[in-house]
């Protein structure tokens, strides 16, 4: 098993990709920190499961917007565990909007649900992993911070700056032993994203766009998000990954 012994905390990993991403690093041999801000019992089935798998699960609710939250959820793992190697930055969100119709509060909702969120619980866990001189970070970005996306203007400019972060936090902690990297979802098909994009929207988008001619599914993220958490990606930083079946290959 690729991640035996290690620790990993995933932001919103109570349901969608979040969970997906935290029931393959439990089987692979982690142990599982599960993250959520509203959806209790969601994050409860997620640990359910995590179980199930003869794993542990520490099910926290923090926002991930919340210094304070963020530093109580890390300090309860480090005290139930007694060490974190692994931190995914998954929580995100990505309302839809005409680029003049956002007013100021929702710029800065998005920028502080999809960036923020990211320098908060990047910069609470380094405090304690750089003690062990290990430990790997993975981003969850997206396709919008690369090529852009009509109607997801400040998300395009939060994930866009979460892969900058990546790159420039990247290079600040490897002489700490740590690796950051990011990885950029295409569409990816969760009951959000079901709930967000107009069905005639997601056809185009996969018939004339997305050369392997379908959404992706969670479970498509997740091998590679285990690979960057494991021990065989050690010499691997600063890198964006694009999984999108083919929608920003150049
Ligand atoms: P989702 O199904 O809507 O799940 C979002 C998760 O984030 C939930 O567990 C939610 O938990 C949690 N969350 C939201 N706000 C939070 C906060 N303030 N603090 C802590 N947790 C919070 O989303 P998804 O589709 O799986 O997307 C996951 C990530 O992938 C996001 O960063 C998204 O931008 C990115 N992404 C998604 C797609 C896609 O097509 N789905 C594509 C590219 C990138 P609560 O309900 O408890 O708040």
């Amino acid at each position: 098993m690729r991640l035996s012994g290690k620790v990993a905390v995933v932001t919103g990993s109570s349901r969608g990709i979040g969970r997906e991403i935290a029931l393959a690093m439990a089987r692979e041999g982690a142990d599982m920190v599960i993250n959520y801000s509203r959806s209790k019992t969601d994050a409860e089935e997620s640990a359910t499961q995590v179980k199930a798998l003869g794993k542990r699960a520490l099910v926290v609710k923090a926002d991930v917007t919340d210094r304070p939250q963020v530093e109580d959820m890390m300090k309860r793992v480090v005290e139930e565990f007694g060490h974190m190697d692994v931190l995914v930055n998954n929580a995100g969100g990505f309302p839809i909007k005409p680029f003049q119709s956002v007013t100021d509060s929702e710029w800065e909702h998005v920028i502080k649900l999809d960036l923020t969120s990211v320098f908060l619980c990047s910069q609470v866990a380094f405090s304690h992993m750089r003690s062990q001189r290990s430990g790997s970070i993975i981003n969850i970005s997206s396709v919008s911070g690369l090529v852009g996306a009509v109607g997801m203007v400040p998300y395009s400019a939060a994930k866009g700056g979460v892969m900058g972060l990546t790159k420039a936090l990247a290079r600040e902690v490897a002489s700490s032993g740590l690796t950051v990297n990011a990885i950029a979802p295409g569409i990816i098909e969760t009951d959000t994203t079901l709930d967000v994009f107009p069905e005639a929207a997601l056809k185009a988008y996969v018939t004339y766009q997305v050369p392997l001619g379908r959404l992706g599914r969670a479970e498509d993220v997740v091998g590679l998000t285990v690979f960057l958490a494991s021990n065989e990606a050690r010499y691997i930083t600063g890198q964006v990954y694009a999984v999108d079946g083919g929608f920003t290959m150049q």
